[in-house]
């Protein structure tokens, strides 16, 4: 028997709702047999399953676009894998697919859930279904050009620059004829900014205080960024406030600094700004932009074969690993986008 077809179903649940940073013991790596499709669903075999900074806010029980993940449930992700066994007349075993499954070996999937068929032939790895060519690169994707609309000479500021969808957002806004300001946690991720994705300038926020990093910003960009990329808050999201441009559009993408405060929110302290500067801020999600999807895909495969746009993954193996493996989201020990190998 190979690790593609197994006996039982590991699943890597969520046992106690983490305080703060998570701990190993708010998770349990649980076995039951291999479930049967229910009536019209399948069973999808996960393949790679997408670890997000998202994931951190569906552990914690408040209101969010998302119910949370019940206790005792495998953890909720966004997974790549084929169909094991169907009850469905439109998926076939072996048939490969992207859904919102678990991190687990196997998940039941409803009728009418959240999953469709990708054709891997076209990709380099089916995990690209989770990076350029899942929700990361489409985040980058819509939130910039559907949401910020850079024009071509305009200072574009990200942060979070050298992760999964702050590299993708850093190139796509220098294929839109940007100059780009990228925000970067040490020396080896700002040097990869500079080298991999393009960025005309780098900034290390590491051990920078809000006025130092924003001194930096104004170094790079004397007459203030035009759009801010935001996927981290806090300082980083403070520092870029003080460096607004006239009508500067401010693109809330993810505030991941916050995410395992354990002390509430911290929120933009410099929010003033917003005003002198008659800047607009725009809160962006994703699951908005559902119908679209085969649009952004079809212009990022375009980039990445051209060899304009660059991906970087960063996978870790088995389900086992899933906790150290998901807390590099919150040390900076992921270089491209985090996914989790399960077979
Ligand atoms: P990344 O690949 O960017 O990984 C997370 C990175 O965040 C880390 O590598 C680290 O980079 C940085 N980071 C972690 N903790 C901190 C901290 N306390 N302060 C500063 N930086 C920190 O993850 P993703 O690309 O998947 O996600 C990036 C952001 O986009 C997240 O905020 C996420 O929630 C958001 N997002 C939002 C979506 C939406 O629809 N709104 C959809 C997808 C993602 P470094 O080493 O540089 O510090």
């Amino acid at each position: 028997m190979t690790n593609n077809q197994l006996t039982t179903n590991r699943r890597f649940v969520l046992k106690r709702r983490p305080t703060g940073t998570p701990l190993p013991e708010d998770f349990a790596l649980l076995s039951s047999p291999v479930p049967e499709p229910p009536r019209g669903g399948l069973i999808v075999r996960n393949h790679f399953a997408s670890l997000d900074p998202a994931q951190r806010g569906w552990m914690d029980d408040t209101p969010s676009y998302m119910p949370p993940i019940p206790l005792g449930e495998s953890v909720r992700a966004t997974t790549v894998g084929r169909v094991h066994s169907s009850a469905n007349a439109d998926y076939k075993p072996g048939d490969w697919v992207v859904g919102l499954n678990a991190l687990e070996d196997y998940s039941v999937v409803a009728p009418g859930g959240f999953t469709s068929k990708v054709d891997v032939s076209a990709v380099p790895s089916p995990s690209y279904f989770l990076s350029a060519m899942g929700a990361v690169g489409l985040t980058a994707y819509f939130a910039l050009l559907d949401v910020g609309r850079p024009v071509a000479g305009e200072t574009v500021l990200v942060s979070g620059a050298a992760g999964a969808v702050g590299s993708i957002a850093g190139q796509i806004a220098r294929i839109k004829g940007c100059r780009t300001i990228g925000i970067a946690g040490g020396p080896q991720k700002c040097g990869r900014l500079l080298k991999d994705y393009g960025y005309d300038v780098a900034i290390d926020y590491r051990g920078r205080s809000v006025s130092e990093l924003s001194a930096d910003i104004a170094q790079a960009a004397p007459n203030g960024v035009n759009l801010i990329f935001e996927n981290v808050g806090g300082d980083v999201l403070d520092a870029g406030l003080l460096n607004l441009a006239p009508k500067a559009r401010v693109i809330l993408c993810g505030l991941i600094s916050e995410y395992n405060s354990d002390c509430g929110k911290l929120g933009a302290r410099n929010l003033w700004q917003v005003i002198v500067k008659r800047a607009t801020l725009h809160g962006f999600l994703i699951l908005d932009y559902v119908a679209r999807f085969s649009e952004g895909g079809a212009e990022i495969a375009r980039w990445i074969a051209a060899g304009q746009l660059r991906v970087d993954e960063h996978i870790e193996q088995g389900l086992e690993n899933a906790y150290p493996a998901f807390m590099k989201l919150f040390s900076g020990g992921n270089h491209g986008k985090l996914v989790l190998q399960i077979a």
